[in-house]
């Protein structure tokens, strides 16, 4: 047996399917005009044992491993008197140290004229290919296209929404005005403005004054 539910403004009777399809709805009258804004995570670049260049072939990761900071040489100086190497960011903190000896010679008063490009390192370098760090993205590019493709180009990329602080993947970002829950919108019953989170939890079928059916 069907429950039935008056309307109490219009007096019209209701089924319990009918009362179904009478339930208000959430609408954007705007989509252009909401607000998103997207902050981008700072990509971090994950080391595979081997690496790759260009041609397909494979180069050991430990080449390219800082012996100091143990990070991904970007940039390789040599000591002029030695001719060890390591990355520029090590070489940057010796010389504005109180000591600057060479971390592997000892040699004593390294300045930035006494390091030198190891042009060696930077031509293999130039041909590394790193695989973007957004999960499920698998394209790779030499370094120096690494982060705007992972920050401003890659489908994968992750942002965040200024609404709601959601975190998405920029291809969801298209849809994501239809799920946001700090999105402006109105009742589609008595037009009252408000953000999708409210019209969910308090209106809908609790305060809209134009949707009160009784039993
Ligand atoms: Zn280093
Ligand atoms: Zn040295
Ligand atoms: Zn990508
Ligand atoms: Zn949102
Ligand atoms: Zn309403």
């Amino acid at each position: 047996m069907d429950n039935y539910y008056t309307c109490v403004f219009s007096q019209a009777r209701y089924s319990d399917q009918q009362r179904e399809k009478q339930i208000p709805e959430f609408i954007i009258e705007n989509k252009k005009k909401c607000q998103f804004f997207f902050l981008p995570k700072y990509p971090i670049i994950q080391l595979e044992e081997q690496l790759v260049l260009k041609d397909g072939n494979e180069i050991s990761k430990d080449l390219f491993i800082c012996p100091i900071c143990q990070d991904l040489m970007t940039s390789v100086l040599q000591c002029e008197y030695c001719s060890n190497i390591c990355c520029f960011n090590c070489w940057e903190k010796l010389i504005s140290s109180n000591r600057p000896k060479c971390f592997f010679c000892r040699h004593y008063g390294i300045t930035i004229k006494k390091l030198h490009n190891n042009l060696f390192y930077k031509k293999i370098f130039d041909q590394l290919m790193f695989k973007c760090c957004n999960q499920d993205c698998n394209l790779m590019f030499p370094y120096d296209h690494y982060y705007y493709h992972c920050c401003n180009k890659c489908e994968h990329r992750l942002l965040s929404c200024g609404l709601c602080n959601q975190t998405l993947k920029y291809s969801k970002i298209e849809t994501h005005v239809d799920e946001c829950l700090k999105v402006d919108g109105k009742c589609s019953y008595c037009n009252k403005k408000m953000d999708r989170v409210s019209f969910i939890n308090n209106h809908h079928d609790k305060i809209c004054p134009k949707f009160k059916l009784n039993l």
